[in-house]
Order: structure tokens, then C-alpha cells, then sequence
């Protein structure tokens, strides 16, 4: 399992500064849980839009040489738990290995056809992971996010997409 140790290789980062390396954690989810799942193109991610009905988002550019995902601006502070975020990594890859947003051939009809998403988290290890994700969202997610929007999204950042022309 992840655990908050993953966090602990770089201790003299501050904290924020950690949720700020996601292309390590992307890597890092990859490796440990993923590693058979050929990685054929170059695969961006950052955070995007406080999204208030999306976690995170993968994206496959027209000439499949870049994957782009696409990750809630609020899942960088804090208050939002670190196996939300790992979640949302691992749910994007998952889609990913399905040949969703990804130039890997297409395994199934709908990205969240019969649960696949989550059956594949789970056989692969991440379903306690999955599972605190979801009942974090459940009980804190839109309070957190009115909380949030109030305060004039004080402390979130997100990164241009405009170098990505999607369909
Ligand atoms: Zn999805």
C-alpha cells in the first residue's frame, strides 16, 4: 500500500511544496502499481480547474504522442487527504492501461463501464485506497469545495493546458 512515507523521501520540502511534485507521485503510483502497463507516449500531468463534479481528467492529443492529465486544482491543499489524490492518479492510469486518453488499444466500450475502474483498482491494491477516497468525497467533498469557492480559492494554482489541442 501507499503510504504517507511515499511523502517522506524529500523531508526537507515543506509539505505544500510535496502535494506540488505530482509528476513524482505520477511516477511513483506507476512504478509501484502499474509497472506493467507500458508507458508508449509522453505522459504530462498538473492541476487544472477546481472542478466542483471532477476529481481528474486523461487526455490523448490528436497525434497520440502526449497523454495530458488533468488533476483538481483543490486536490493540492492539504485539507484534502493524500489517498484522494493518489486515487485520482491511480483512477486516471487505470483509464490509461484501458486505452482511454492513452495510444494503448481500447479494452472496453466505456471508460466506467461495470465498474472497471474500480475492479482494476482493486486487483491491483489500491481498493482500501479507493474506498477512503470515496468515502472521503461522500461525506467532505462539496462543503469543502463551497468552503473553498468562498474564499476566493485562496492557495491553488493550476497550469496552463493551452500547449494541448483535444478533442
Ligand atoms: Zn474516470
Amino acid at each position: 500500500m501507499l503510504s504517507t512515507s511515499e511523502f517522506d523521501r524529500t523531508p526537507s520540502l515543506p509539505l505544500a511544496l510535496s502535494r506540488q511534485q505530482i509528476t513524482y507521485h505520477l511516477d511513483s503510483i506507476w512504478q509501484g502499481y502499474f509497472s506493467d502497463i507500458p508507458r508508449l507516449n509522453t505522459v504530462d500531468i498538473a492541476y487544472s480547474q477546481p472542478w466542483k463534479r471532477r476529481l481528474g481528467l486523461i487526455r490523448l492529443s490528436l497525434d497520440s504522442s502526449k497523454s495530458f492529465i488533468g488533476i483538481n486544482a483543490l486536490l493540492q491543499l492539504q485539507e484534502v487527504p493524500d489517498y484522494v489524490l493518489y486515487t485520482t492518479i491511480a483512477h486516471e492510469l487505470t483509464h490509461y492501461a484501458h486505452g482511454f486518453g492513452s495510444p494503448l488499444p481500447r479494452i472496453f466500450e466505456h471508460p466506467h463501464a461495470n465498474n472497471i475502474v474500480q475492479r482494476e483498482l482493486v486487483r491491483r491494491g489500491l481498493g482500501e485506497l479507493a474506498r477512503r477516497c470515496d468515502d472521503w468525497i461522500d461525506k467532505q467533498w462539496f462543503s469543502f469545495y463551497d468552503m473553498q469557492r468562498e474564499a476566493g480559492w485562496v492557495g491553488i494554482t493550476h497550469t496552463s493546458r493551452s500547449a494541448y489541442h483535444h478533442k
